[in-house]
């Protein structure tokens, strides 16, 4: 059994962005897909579906993140490989233009899981991880939101998630044929962030998790409220007390991320035999995902 889910972020993406979103996540699919199918691992999958994610400027990962309110990009992402328990991660870091391939390399290369700054821009050097200007990241979109946000009454992020200010946050979770269970989540975070900010997408258990003899998930959303019910290892700890059920943990966790903190957003999960699922209550959620047991792709925004 093989199995590769992809998210582009769960919001009130407006009709018009629609397709653009579609093509993202199908084209993130379809790379992880031929590396699995092939015979390859779930951290290359993860890996490469989400570095075709974070060069399309749709999505607010790599290059199209939003800037925050000092007009940088930081990024934020993290990995995990669900049979190791090892993990990397990158918070508040600038010019890096891959973030999930730095924090890849902080999985294998180092000690440690979360580097944030500079400390992660100068282990990023020492490994060959390839940096950029900001230019690199910044779309004309992005500069434009910011421009208009600037003097504005500050909206706070759970409104911006309510109403229609984006989260095209991206994530991928793959099964391959030897059991590896691999999540990895990718952001530029919140429109207008305070400078150092970090939401859930960077911290393992929050935004990212897995453990190969129970399922991986990787969230999106409002970063604040995800944090608070530490919604991706939630999941996967309904899972191991649910019978691995992954239609009735996602849904069970968005319901509590609802409930406790009034937290908008989705999640995809595989369970370990490669069932999907994916829950979310924003208006919509851009996602695309196969399994070896489907006939075909299934892309829906
Ligand atoms: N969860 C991300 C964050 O709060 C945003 C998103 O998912 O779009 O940084």
């Amino acid at each position: 059994m093989i199995a590769l889910m992809i998210h582009g972020g769960a919001w009130d993406i407006p009709d018009d962005l629609v397709e653009a979103h579609r093509q993202g996540v199908a084209r993130a699919l379809a790379i992880g897909w031929e590396i699995l199918s092939k015979g390859g691992s779930s951290i290359d999958a993860v890996e490469k579906s989400i570095n075709a994610m974070e060069d399309d400027p749709t999505f607010d990962a790599g290059r199209g993140s939003f800037v925050n309110s000092i007009g940088e990009i930081e990024l934020d992402a993290s990995i995990m490989n669900g049979s190791t328990f090892r993990a990397g991660a990158i918070a508040a870091v600038q010019n890096i233009r891959y973030p999930i391939s730095l924090a890849r390399s902080i999985m294998e290369n180092s000690e440690h899981i979360l580097l944030v700054g500079t400390g992660a821009v100068r282990f990023g050097r020492e490994h060959g991880i390839l940096q950029c200007r900001d230019d690199d990241l910044l779309v004309g979109r992005e500069l434009e939101r910011w421009k208009e946000l600037q003097g504005k009454e500050n909206v706070s992020t759970k409104d911006a998630f309510r109403k229609k200010r984006p989260g095209d946050t991206v994530g991928a979770v793959a099964l391959d044929e030897n059991g590896l269970i691999v999540a990895g989540t990718s952001t530029g975070g919140t429109p207008n962030k305070y400078p150092g900010r970090v939401g859930d997408s960077p911290l393992i258990g929050c935004g990212t998790y897995a453990d190969s003899t129970i399922g991986g998930v990787s969230c999106t959303g409002w970063g604040e409220a995800i944090i608070k019910v530490v919604l991706a290892k939630t999941v996967v700890d309904m899972m191991e007390h649910n019978g691995g059920d992954p239609v009735a943990a996602a849904t069970q966790a968005i319901e509590r991320l609802e409930e406790k903190v009034e937290g908008y957003g989705g999640v995809i999960v595989l369970n370990r035999e490669g069932v999907p699922a994916v829950f979310f209550n924003t208006p919509r959620m851009a996602r695309a995902y196969c399994t070896s047991a489907m006939a075909s792709a299934r892309i829906e925004v």
